[in-house]
């Protein structure tokens, strides 16, 4: 399954989720915020690509929480 970077049109958070194509299509990806399924797709800079391997296995608020949230 693929990753997703997404952003959140109504709140605003960025956040990463793991889901299928087809569920991306469905709008069935929900903003783990306020539940919006209004997300668009934020393309990062390549500074962050070093973190990316870190990223797939933490939270999908990494950016957010920088991993704290995994305690
Ligand atoms: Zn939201």
């Amino acid at each position: 399954m693929p990753f997703y970077d997404l952003k959140c049109d109504r709140c605003g958070i960025e956040f990463n989720v793991r889901a299928t194509i087809k569920e991306r299509e469905n709008k069935s990806i929900k903003c783990p915020e306020c539940g919006s399924d209004s997300l668009s797709a934020v393309f990062k800079n390549v500074n962050v690509i070093r973190s990316r391997k870190f990223e797939e296995s933490a939270c999908p608020n990494i950016d957010r929480c920088g991993g704290c949230c995994l305690n």
